[in-house]
């Protein structure tokens, strides 16, 4: 339950990805406020002159196990993937935590639901240690219907801004 002012629009979001790369970092680089008792911050943002509540479930966790159930998934209208640009097998699973998103939220449009994935942690070693390109992961997301894609990093806080107000477009496309 969460009070919302009047005329905002309320926009679930939330943030799939392996453990590690960076998802918790990504939301906390943000204003947030937190909400007692429950499993999501909220931030507020204007898009185009209409105030925007983003709603953003973080994992807590469980997904070294996959087992996010199902409440987490429910009535999400974006859907942030997170890969770290320095491991591979991140950015590998990538097609699994897609795949495992549209199956549990099952959205009524599955081949328009709206993604954004996030290359993240682009400052390791000056970018010396990154394995992969910012063209291969480009190229994943024209084969999934031109998904919007950011490379971040939450620690020097580089375009994890940026990356919001798009996650609150995207969303807002869907609503
Ligand atoms: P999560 O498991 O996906 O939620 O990942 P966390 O946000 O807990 O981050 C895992 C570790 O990576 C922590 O030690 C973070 O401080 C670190 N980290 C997160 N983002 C970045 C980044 O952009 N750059 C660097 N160098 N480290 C990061
Ligand atoms: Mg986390």
């Amino acid at each position: 339950f969460i009070m919302l002012k009047p005329n905002r629009t309320l926009l679930k979001v939330i943030v799939l990805g392996d453990s590690g790369v960076g998802k918790t970092s990504l939301m906390n680089q943000q204003q947030y406020k937190s909400t007692i008792g429950a499993d999501f911050v909220t931030k507020e943002l204007e898009i185009d002159g209409k105030p925007i509540t983003l709603q953003i479930w973080d994992t807590a966790g469980q997904e070294r196990f996959r087992s996010l159930g199902v409440a987490f998934y429910r009535g999400a209208d974006c859907c942030i993937l997170v890969y770290d640009v320095n491991i591979l097998k991140s950015f590998e699973t990538l097609q699994n935590w897609h795949d495992e998103f549209l199956k549990q939220a099952d959205p009524t449009e599955p081949d328009t639901f709206p993604f954004v994935l996030v290359g993240n942690k682009v400052d390791v070693d000056g970018g010396n240690s990154r394995v992969v390109s910012e063209k291969t992961a480009r190229e994943w997301c024209a084969s999934k219907g031109n998904m919007p894609y950011f490379e971040t990093s939450a620690k020097e806080n580089y375009n994890v801004d940026d990356a919001f107000i798009c996650i609150a477009k995207t969303a807002l496309l869907n609503q």
